[in-house]
């Protein structure tokens, strides 16, 4: 059985993170970062910087791989993926200008990507190219829950709608959940929890998302790192007019500097906030009251999502928060003892989003 090697490109602004899998053996070779795209000194583009991951992979001495005609495969990720892509596709020049399109909703995001996927057309020509949507995961929910109470026709004229993001970890370890319950994916009600700097949760129904807690952008649902989550829009208009503000600056503050760092005025990160809050030093009353509306707003929506698919077998906790810190699930666990039925399994699954875009991009090499 000959090797499949599939090399797994994150395009972001200004980085690009990379691994290369030989998938046949689910086994990762190598995995590295690309930073500073385009300031002095470092890769001057996207295409500079595909071309420094095959020459770090074919390298003489420290590469894993002779020639970059070793790769079979390349999986792209992709923030957004509209209401066209519901699941991962094989990329053309049709998907190309969709991804493009789709720019409008997603302009941080989008664009990077596509600059990767044409510097891999021109660095690796004619190696099969896949896209792995984090919005094509929640394409599955119904319209009551991702339509919002606007006039109709501003979905259809801009596709205002929640979308949902995170995707494809969500799918991953409702995967692995499944797995680690010993009970087909089909047969479960699951609510899973990506806690990083982003969270979202995803209420998982026989292994269709049917809700998830960010919507149109990012911005909505669980308090996260530097994001205020849900909020009354009407305090946007309020404090626009109050402190004088641009729709740029309301939406900076809103999504880099809220959250566990607007509350705690300490920082955005678990470990930092957790050392402050366990002291008795200043800012502990704040950094604590942040940890509490964070665990607040997850328990609020495990309640809901449990009422959405009318039962509930396990919560499942992920990324960096979710992964690393056992005291939060077992607060959580304790809290919502008299909620839950005593059967709910409270698990840890890391994530692995990389390894979900290999495996969709052999899949669909192996179709095509
Ligand atoms: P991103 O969304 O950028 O991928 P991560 O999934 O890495 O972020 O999550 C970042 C968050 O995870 C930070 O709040 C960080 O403090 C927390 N975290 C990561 N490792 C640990 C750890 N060992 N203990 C506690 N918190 C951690």
């Amino acid at each position: 059985m000959s090797a499949m090697f599939i090399l797994v490109i994150n395009c972001g602004s200004s980085s690009a993170k990379y691994q290369l899998f030989d998938i046949k053996k689910c086994h990762s070779l190598e995995k590295g970062l690309i930073e500073r795209i385009g300031r002095a000194g470092h890769c001057k583009n996207h295409y500079d910087a595909i071309g420094l991951i095959i020459s770090r992979l074919t390298d003489k001495k420290a590469g894993v791989i002779r020639s970059k005609s070793e790769i079979g495969g390349i999986g792209h990720r992709v923030v957004h993926g509209g209401e066209e892509f519901k699941t991962s596709t094989l990329i053309t020049g049709k998907v190309i200008a969709s991804i493009e399109k789709y720019s409008e909703l997603a302009p941080l995001h989008n664009p990077p990507s596509l600059s990767g996927i044409k510097a891999c057309l021109a660095v690796l020509k004619g190696v099969p190219q896949a896209a792995v949507f984090d919005t094509s995961f929640h394409q599955t929910m119904p319209e009551k829950a991702f339509l919002y109470g606007l006039p109709y026709k501003y979905y259809e004229k801009y596709g205002i709608r929640k979308y949902g993001f995170h995707g494809t970890s969500h799918r991953f370890v409702a995967q692995a959940a499944a797995g680690m319950l010993n009970k087909p994916l089909g047969r479960l009600k699951l609510i899973t929890c990506h806690l990083g700097n982003g969270c979202s949760m995803t209420a998982v129904d026989k292994g269709k998302s049917i809700d998830t807690s960010m919507g149109f952008t990012p911005l909505e649902g669980l308090l996260m790192g530097t994001r205020s989550g849900d909020i009354d829009p009407a305090v946007v208009f309020y404090l626009m007019e109050k402190e004088n503000l641009s729709p740029a600056r309301i939406s900076d503050i809103l999504n880099k500097e809220s959250g566990l760092l607007g509350i705690s005025g300490v920082s955005n990160d678990m470990r930092d906030l957790l050392k402050r809050a366990m002291g008795r030093g200043p800012g502990s009353g704040r950094a604590k009251l942040s940890l509490d509306i964070f665990i607040y707003r997850i328990e609020k929506y495990i309640g809901a999502y449990q009422a959405a698919m009318r039962g509930l077998d396990a919560v499942i906790f992920t990324a960096g928060i979710g992964e690393h810190n056992p005291w939060l699930v077992k607060r959580i666990k304790k809290d919502l003892n008299d909620v839950v039925n005593k059967k709910v399994k409270f698990l840890v699954v890391p994530t692995n989003e990389e390894l979900l875009i290999a495996r969709d991009t052999y899949e669909i090499i192996k179709k095509g």
